[in-house]
């Protein structure tokens, strides 16, 4: 579904990713973690085309992300993806959120489109906010309206950006669970995740990153319980 063949990235003259190769199957769980600065974020951002690699190859679902405007048109279609700060509109309602996108950029019919983020809405247990505004949810629920409205684009990958960094304690939970549930029907995802106790419950595998290498790569029980490189060891000493 995704494959990076000696990816690299500079910002100006700082090389922030170093010969990545990196595959995901279709249907895998991917959890990425490493310290603060490891290129995690820039990673994942280079599969939809929010950044773009100077050297070696990414292919999403056959399709190569080049200079083709019409090849990241493809990808971007195919790929959602769910950040810290949610990102939603708040100018418009829970609903107009969801239907914003489909309507606008798919054509998609207004009854259709909200139909579907009804039907999303009630996936992630928020129907009854469907006419809130963002500002008036808490960030738990606004980080399932944002993923609801990610799965009302029906895409064939979902990317979550640390989706519980940005959450009190008590809200972190809500937002595994739906994003468990969706792991559980067979959603290829990469998730960028702190949150140990979701990549031993889906992960397939855990791909640790530091300076903007890829370090290591393992089943999670493998990783969490004899992580194999000193950077993998110092960094799980911090966090668990
Ligand atoms: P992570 O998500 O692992 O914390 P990032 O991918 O956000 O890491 O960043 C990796 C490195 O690239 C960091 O040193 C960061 O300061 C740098 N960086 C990120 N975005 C930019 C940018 N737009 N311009 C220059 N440097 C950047
Ligand atoms: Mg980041």
């Amino acid at each position: 579904m995704i494959q990076f063949s000696g990816v690299s990235k500079w910002y100006g003259d700082f090389q922030v990713l170093t010969d990545i190769d990196f595959t995901v199957g279709r249907g895998e769980r991917i959890v990425v973690c490493g310290p603060s600065g490891s290129g995690k974020s820039t990673m994942i951002r280079c599969i939809n085309r929010l950044e773009e690699h100077q050297k070696g190859r990414i292919v999403v679902d056959g399709t190569e992300l080049d200079h083709n405007a019409r090849h990241v048109d493809v990808v971007r279609r195919e790929v959602g993806m769910v950040f810290q700060q949610f990102n939603l509109f708040p100018h418009l309602t829970v609903l107009q959120n969801l239907m914003i996108a489909p309507v606008q950029i798919r054509g998609v019919p207004k009854r259709e489109a909200e139909e579907t983020a009804r039907y999303f809405l009630d996936r992630v247990h928020i129907a009854h906010k469907a006419d809130d505004y963002p500002a008036n949810l808490s960030g738990g629920q606004q980080q399932r309206v944002a993923i609801a409205r990610a799965l009302c684009m029906k895409p064939k990958v979902m990317l979550f950006d640390e989706p519980t960094s940005a959450l009190d304690p008590e809200m972190i939970k809500e937002v595994l669970d739906v994003m468990v549930k969706l792991a559980e029907e067979g959603m290829t995802m990469v998730c960028v995740t702190h949150e140990m106790g979701f990549a031993r419950t889906v992960a397939d595998r855990v791909v640790f990153m530091d300076a903007g290498r890829i370090v290591e790569e393992a089943a999670p029980e493998a990783f969490f319980s004899a992580p194999k490189s000193p950077r993998a060891r110092a960094f799980l000493g911090q966090i668990m």
